[in-house]
């Protein structure tokens, strides 16, 4: 016969085994599942999934570390890696993405922000555009490049064209979310046949097109490959097809002195460059980015007196 004592502690002991594990706990797993699955940044991205699901961040899953996690949210959390160690991208799972210090929202319908993007973005605000200029996204996705620009610029008249309206809905969602979308006007069209009283009006061409050509397309992450959208990433075998119509399309763009931002593919800048100089732009620039990759075109269309010696 047990005694009384004998079964409390072994009830507790049952009890406690069936207790939800800690935060800490229940982390150190996701980890563990994350690598297995070849996720990169396994602990990462674990973290940052229960910190979102916390509504904390990763110092707060520190300090918490002890505390049970909830059955609810624990549920909740093993959905969330089961899509990740599918290599769903982290972003598609909490929703959003950070660019130019704002967030957006992402999905599958557009191009998930990427950071050296942002470099278009500096390169705009560099160039001391005059009060009120026009400034047209080419291809604007998410929105990120167009909403930005409104939000840093409050006196822009800024505009957006993309292909996809699945992609527009997402890019008005993101100009509500940053209360711009009075100022920006967002269209749905093909690059090469942008809007007839758009042309010759604009101070500024931005656009991050789908430069990636069909075979470094076929090597990308299971994140970017399977869950961007591939118009958004390729337009055709070599990854230069999408300059040739944009490049005189951004010129047809443009005033006299206006100038045309891109992002360009790692190791275009020189064909990019010489098919820049055939649309007719003059001063032609090519910006590194982060890493040091040319990355940012800026070319100028200068005035037409000039062009026509
Ligand atoms: N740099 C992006 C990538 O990795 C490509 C973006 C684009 O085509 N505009 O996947």
């Amino acid at each position: 016969m047990r005694s009384a004592a004998e079964r409390v502690v072994r009830e507790d002991r049952v009890r406690r085994a069936g207790a939800a594990p800690s935060i800490g706990q229940r982390l150190t797993e996701a980890i563990s599942a994350l690598e297995n699955a070849g996720v990169p940044e396994a602990r990462l991205n674990a973290e940052l999934l229960l910190a979102d699901l916390l509504g904390t961040d990763r110092g707060g899953l520190l300090v918490r570390r002890r505390e049970p996690l909830k059955p609810a949210l624990a549920e909740r959390y093993e959905v969330m890696l089961r899509r990740r160690a599918g290599r769903e991208p982290l972003q598609h799972i909490l929703g959003a993405q950070e660019f130019y210090g704002l967030s957006f929202r992402v999905d599958r319908r557009v191009l998930i922000p990427r950071p050296e993007t942002e470099g278009l973005v500096d390169a705009a605000l560099a160039l001391d555009l005059p009060r009120r200029a026009r400034v047209v996204d080419l291809g604007t996705g998410s929105g990120c490049l167009a909403v930005a620009l409104a939000v840093e610029r409050r006196d822009l008249r800024v505009a957006g064209l993309d292909c996809s309206p699945e992609a527009l809905e997402v890019a008005r969602h993101n100009a509500r979310r940053h209360a711009v979308d009075d100022r920006i006007d967002f269209r749905e069209g093909r690059i090469a046949r942008p809007p007839e009283e758009w042309r010759g009006a604009m101070d500024l061409v931005v656009s991050n097109p789908p430069y990636v050509s069909e075979q470094d397309w076929n090597g990308l992450e299971p994140e970017v490959r399977d869950h961007d959208p591939r118009e958004a990433l390729v337009a055709g075998p070599t990854g230069l097809e999408v300059f040739e119509e944009l490049l005189p399309a951004a010129f047809g763009l443009l005033r006299p002195d206006g100038v045309f931002i891109a992002e360009i593919g790692c190791g275009t800048e020189s064909a990019v460059g010489s098919l820049a100089a055939t649309a007719g732009f003059r001063a032609i620039d090519v910006r590194p980015d982060l890493r040091g990759i040319p990355r940012v075109l800026v070319a100028e269309r200068g005035a037409d007196r000039e062009a026509r010696t």
